[in-house]
């Protein structure tokens, strides 16, 4: 058996995933990308492979993407993440049904990608200038609240009032108006809630961007939190999907792009 692996340097977290010939997910690791991206991205490898029991004679093509995909020079080919979340996303979904439309909130910026009946790409926009709407601000926000990001989703639903507005639209900015609400003894519930408000309008902006198209699925790693979910599926008026492991959707795409891409190597090789 021949197994593939997709690499996705992400500015916050590096996540590997492994897939068999079928494009079956075997395994995946999550890792912080810290400074030094090349070093963990292979510590993570190695690991994975080690709690997998493979070695890396039994990987046959190695595909890099994210923000730190070139850096990874191993790797057999490189691609966007946009490519590779679409493919990943549009295998994760298969359960649940065809999806149409994308939103990837990663730790540095946003994403929404509009995809055809055939599940490819024909639009995306992206939010990369600024951190409010991404999972820093999630961080800060977190951070200044002294709870922990695994924590915002059970704060969200906890909380009793009306949404608090933050209209600060700059990320430092709300840093300070938040800890204003503290001050102001707000619940810390409510402040979440607020956050999470703040983040789904914007979010819901970059999706009027490339169109709502129903079939709506969420990924990257702050759809772990079932507040923002929760939140931005209320702005929307629409569900959103969310797959059982949303933060590696973007390397398990890589993964299967592997497959395809050795595959076709191996048919020319024949030819
Ligand atoms: P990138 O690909 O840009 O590195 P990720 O998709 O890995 O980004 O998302 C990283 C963000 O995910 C973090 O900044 C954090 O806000 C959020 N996150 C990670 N784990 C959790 C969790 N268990 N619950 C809620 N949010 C999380």
């Amino acid at each position: 058996m021949k197994y593939f692996v997709g690499i996705d340097i992400g500015s916050t977290a590096i996540k590997i995933t492994v897939v068999n010939e079928s494009k079956e997910l075997i395994g995946s690791r999550i890792s912080g990308s810290g400074s030094m991206f090349y070093k963990y991205a292979h510590q993570t490898l190695d690991e994975l492979l080690r709690d997998l029991s493979l070695s890396h004679n039994d990987i046959a093509y190695t595909v890099a993407t994210g923000y730190g995909r070139k850096l990874f020079k191993e790797a057999d080919e490189s691609i966007s993440e946009i490519t590779a979340n679409a493919i990943g996303a549009v295998a994760a979904a298969k359960e649940f049904g065809e999806i149409k439309t994308i939103i990837n909130i990663g730790g540095q910026d946003s994403k929404a990608i509009s995809l055809d009946d055939m599940g490819n790409v024909v639009n995306f926009a992206m939010n990369d200038r600024c951190a409010a709407g991404t999972g820093k601000f999630l961080d800060a926000c977190a951070m200044n609240l002294e709870i922990g990001v695994e924590e915002l989703g059970e704060k969200h639903f906890n909380s009793t009032g009306v949404p608090l507005s933050i209209n600060s639209t700059c990320a430092v900015f709300a840093e300070s108006e938040i800890i204003g609400l503290l001050g102001n003894s707000h619940s810390v519930e409510d402040i979440v809630c607020g956050v999470h408000y703040s983040i789904a309008k914007r979010i819901v902006k970059l999706v009027k961007r490339v169109g709502i198209k129903e079939g709506i699925y969420f990924d990257g790693g702050p759809a772990l939190n079932g507040g923002l979910v929760n939140a931005i599926e209320n702005e929307l008026g629409k569900e959103i999907f969310i797959p059982k492991h949303p933060q590696v959707t973007t390397s398990f795409g890589a993964a299967i792009m592997g497959v395809d891409s050795y595959n076709y190597e191996h048919s020319l090789k024949e030819a």
